[in-house]
C-alpha cells in the first residue's frame, strides 16, 4: 500500500533559497522509517509565509482529480507576526481533527514546555488529511512520529474507505494494524506492520485512491534544474473546463484604472469611467430646420398672402432684429430665429413677388400655407440635447461609428474620465524560433516566428497598445530576465510556446519559482489550447505600489495561440479596460456541412459565418484544424463551440459561435 503524500514547507527563507530547507529530507526519512513504507512522498513544495501561496498549493494537491492522501506542512505555526499557516489551513478544512492536534501537542509537551508555543491544526479536506507541523526539523519530526501510526487509517477513511469493514475487528484490531498499543492495555503487542494491500482493489473496504503512477517528484511546475528525467510525465495541473478557466480569469483580472482623456479620435475604443452630462443645450438657440422664411403665425394659422421681407438670418453668429406680425425674414437651415418669430415656412411653399431696385434682394414674397402651427420647422433650445442631461453612461464604449464622440463634441465636453487601456507585451519563446522576416533559407529545425506578428496585430486590432518583447530563448535565466523587464513595462504579458510537457518548457517553472507568481490554471479541457496557462504576478509599479499583472502563457502552435488569445486573453483585457460584457459576442449559427467532433475535448472550430439565403447565420469550416496550421484562422470570423462527442454533428445543426470579426454577407 502506498499513500501519496505531499510535504509543504512554509518558509519565506527556504522559498528564496531551497538549499536552506532541511525539513523535506527529515520528514521524508520519518515517512520511510516510522511510516514503514506505507507513505510515498510524491510531492514537495516550498512556499513563503503567504496565505494565498499556502492555500493555492494545498488546493492544487487536494482539489485535483487525483488528490494526495496526506499533506503535512511544516513551519509558520508559531506566534511570530509572519506565522500564518494555521490561518491558511483552517478555512480549507472540511473536517477538524482535534485528536491529531492533541496527539502532536501531548507528545511534544513531554519533551519541552515550548510545545505550547506551537498552534497546530489538523483535519480533512475532500479526500486528503492535512496536518501542520512546526518549522524546526526536530519538532516537525517528533510531532509527525507522534501520530504517524494513526495516519494510514485516517487517510484511508478520508479517502472514502468503507469504515464498517475497517472497524470490523474492533479497536484492538485497528491498533494492531497500526502498530500501536493502547496505553491502558497491559497485553503485549507486536509492532507488526500489516500491509493491507487493499488500496488497488475496487469494491474492497480500503478502496483509497492509490496512484498507479507517481506523477512526479515535484509540486506544481517542473524543477528545470533536475533535467528531463525528473520532469512531469503528466501535467500536474488540474484540467479545468473552459468555463472554470474563464471564471478564474474573471476573478483575477486587475480592476481598471481611471484616467483623464481628451475628446478626439484617440478616444475611439475607450470606455467611459463616468456618466457624462451635457454642458450646454443643443441647439443653444432657436434654429430653423429648413431654408425659408421666419413668420409670426396668426391665430387662424392662415399665412396665404404676400409679405415684405424685412430681414435676413444666415447661419452665422450675431444679433437679428425682432420680427413683427405681417413681416417675414429670410432664414437659412440652422440659422437663429429672429426674436418674435413663431414658425418657419419652407422656401418651396413660397414664390418671389418683387425685387429691390438693385435686383439683388427680395422685396416681397408670397406664402402658400394655411393651418400653420407655432413651432413648425423650429428646433427649440435644448431639443436635441438638454443641458445637464446624462448623455453617455459610465461603461459606454466610444465607437468609431461616431455617435459617442458626436454627443461629447456637440455639448463641448473636451475631457472625460475613461478606463486606462492596458498595454500588452507579446513574447515568443523557443530556441528554434527565428524572426519571421529573416532573409535566407531556414536551417534545419528553425521555425519562423508566426505568433508574435499575429498576436501583436490581434492586440492592436482590438484597440490595445502592443509592445513587442521579441523572442526569448529556452533558458530559465533569460526567460526570467525578459519577463521581469516586461512586467515593469506592460500591464499584461502574453507568451507563446514553452508550456508543453518538454524539459525545455520553462514558462510555468519560471513564473512560479523565479517570479513568485501564482499559476491559476495550467491546463484546460479544450482543443486546441490544452496547455494554456494563466498566472498573475505581483510587482511594484513606478509609484512603489504593488500591482497585479497577468501573464498568459499560450501554446506555441500558431492556431492554438490565436484561439486562446481570443478566448481567454481578450476577456481579461476587456475587464482591465472596463468593457462590458467581456469577451467575444456569441451568436447561434447553423452548420453548412457536417462537422467532426473530438471524442474527448470540446473544440473551438475556426469557421466563416455568413448570412444565409434564409437570413439565418451559417457556418463553414476553414478546413484542416490542426493546431499548427495557422491557415485554419485564415478568413475565419468565428470560433464554433463544438462539444466533444463520438459522432460528427450533422449539417443543419444549431451551434453557438463566438464572433471574432464582422459577419460576411
Ligand atoms: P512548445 O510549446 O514551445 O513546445 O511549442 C509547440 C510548437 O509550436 C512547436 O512546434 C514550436 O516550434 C511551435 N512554436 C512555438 N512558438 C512559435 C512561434 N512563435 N511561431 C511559430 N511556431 C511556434
Ligand atoms: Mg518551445
Amino acid at each position: 500500500m502506498s499513500l501519496s503524500t505531499a510535504i509543504l514547507v512554509v518558509s519565506t527563507t527556504a522559498a528564496k533559497d531551497p538549499q536552506t530547507d532541511a525539513s523535506i529530507g527529515t520528514l521524508t526519512d520519518v515517512f520511510a522509517g516510522d511510516g514503514s513504507s506505507q507513505f510515498s512522498v510524491d510531492e514537495t513544495s516550498i512556499v513563503s509565509d503567504d496565505l494565498a501561496q499556502i492555500q493555492n498549493q494545498i488546493m492544487i494537491w487536494t482539489d485535483s482529480p487525483r488528490p494526495v492522501n496526506l499533506i503535512v506542512t511544516t513551519g509558520g505555526t508559531g506566534f511570530a507576526v509572519s506565522d500564518i499557516t494555521p490561518e491558511a489551513v483552517t478555512p480549507l478544512l472540511h473536517k477538524q481533527a482535534p485528536g491529531l492536534v492533541h496527539g502532536m501537542l501531548a507528545s511534544s509537551l513531554a519533551v519541552t514546555p515550548f510545545a505550547t508555543m506551537s498552534r497546530p491544526v489538523a483535519g480533512v479536506r475532500g479526500k486528503t488529511v492535512i496536518l501542520t507541523l512546526p518549522g524546526s526539523p526536530k519538532g516537525a519530526k517528533e510531532n509527525l512520529q507522534a501520530v504517524i501510526k494513526m495516519l494510514p487509517h485516517a487517510c484511508l477513511q478520508a479517502a472514502g474507505a468503507n469504515s464498517r469493514a475497517m472497524h470490523a475487528g474492533g479497536t484492538s484490531r485497528l491498533e494492531k494494524e497500526a502498530g500501536v498499543a493502547a496505553s491502558s492495555s497491559g497485553g503485549a503487542r507486536h509492532h507488526h506492520h500489516h500491509h493491507h494491500g487493499h488500496g488497488h482493489g475496487h469494491g474492497h473496504g480500503h478502496a483509497g485512491p492509490v496512484r498507479h503512477t507517481k506523477p512526479s517528484e515535484h509540486p506544481v511546475s517542473n524543477d528545470p534544474s533536475l533535467g528531463p528525467s525528473r520532469r512531469h510525465r503528466e501535467s500536474p495541473f488540474p484540467m479545468l473546463s473552459v468555463d472554470d478557466a474563464l471564471d478564474l480569469i474573471a476573478q483575477q483580472s486587475p480592476v481598471p484604472e481611471v484616467v483623464n482623456a481628451k475628446v478626439d479620435c484617440s478616444l475611439v475604443g475607450a470606455v467611459l469611467a463616468q456618466d457624462v452630462t451635457a454642458r450646454e443645450n443643443v441647439p443653444a438657440f432657436r434654429a430653423s430646420i429648413v431654408d425659408g422664411y421666419a413668420v409670426v403665425v396668426p391665430q387662424d394659422g392662415d399665412l396665404k398672402a404676400v409679405f415684405p421681407v424685412t430681414a435676413v438670418s444666415h447661419a452665422a453668429p450675431g444679433e437679428v432684429g425682432a420680427l413683427k406680425r405681417g413681416e417675414i425674414a429670410r432664414i437659412t437651415t440652422g440659422a437663429p430665429l429672429p426674436p418674435g418669430a413663431t414658425a418657419v415656412i419652407m422656401v418651396e411653399d413660397t414664390k418671389l413677388v418683387s425685387m429691390m431696385e438693385d435686383g439683388k434682394e427680395e422685396k416681397e414674397v408670397e406664402i402658400f400655407a394655411d393651418n400653420v402651427r407655432e413651432g413648425e420647422n423650429i428646433r427649440e433650445v435644448g431639443s436635441d440635447i438638454k443641458q445637464g442631461a446624462v448623455i453617455l453612461r459610465k461603461g459606454s464604449r466610444i465607437s468609431a461609428v461616431g455617435g459617442e464622440i458626436g454627443q461629447l463634441a456637440a455639448v463641448g465636453v473636451a475631457d472625460v474620465q475613461v478606463y486606462r487601456r492596458p498595454v500588452v507585451g507579446v513574447l515568443s519563446t523557443g530556441d528554434e524560433i527565428v524572426e519571421h522576416n529573416r532573409p535566407g533559407d531556414l536551417q534545419h529545425g528553425e521555425v519562423r516566428d508566426t505568433n508574435r506578428p499575429t498576436l501583436l496585430s490581434a492586440v492592436e486590432g482590438q484597440g490595445f497598445e502592443a509592445v513587442d518583447l521579441g523572442i526569448a530563448r529556452d533558458r530559465a535565466g533569460s526567460l526570467e530576465e525578459v519577463l521581469r523587464a516586461a512586467l515593469r513595462q506592460v500591464d499584461l504579458v502574453i507568451t507563446t510556446g514553452g508550456v508543453s510537457m518538454g524539459e525545455l518548457d520553462l514558462l510555468k517553472p519560471t513564473i512560479e519559482r523565479s517570479l513568485g507568481g501564482s499559476i491559476h490554471f495550467g491546463r484546460v479541457n479544450m482543443k486546441p489550447g490544452k496547455p494554456t496557462t494563466f498566472a498573475t504576478v505581483s510587482v511594484k509599479n513606478n509609484a512603489g505600489d504593488r500591482v497585479v499583472k497577468p501573464i498568459f502563457s499560450l501554446p506555441g502552435n500558431p492556431a492554438s495561440a490565436l484561439v486562446t488569445f481570443h478566448l481567454f486573453v481578450l476577456p481579461c483585457l476587456h475587464r482591465m479596460s472596463g468593457l462590458e460584457p467581456p469577451g467575444l459576442p456569441k451568436v447561434p449559427v447553423t452548420l453548412a456541412h457536417e462537422f467532426p467532433l473530438d471524442k474527448a475535448r470540446p473544440e473551438y472550430h475556426r469557421a466563416i459565418v455568413s448570412v444565409g439565403t434564409d437570413g439565418t447565420l451559417r457556418a463553414e469550416s476553414t478546413g484542416g484544424q490542426r493546431s499548427s496550421r495557422v491557415g485554419s484562422m485564415q478568413g475565419a470570423n468565428a470560433l464554433l463551440c463544438l462539444p466533444s462527442g463520438p459522432e460528427p454533428l450533422p449539417k443543419g445543426s444549431r451551434i453557438d459561435a463566438l464572433l471574432m470579426d464582422t459577419i460576411r454577407t
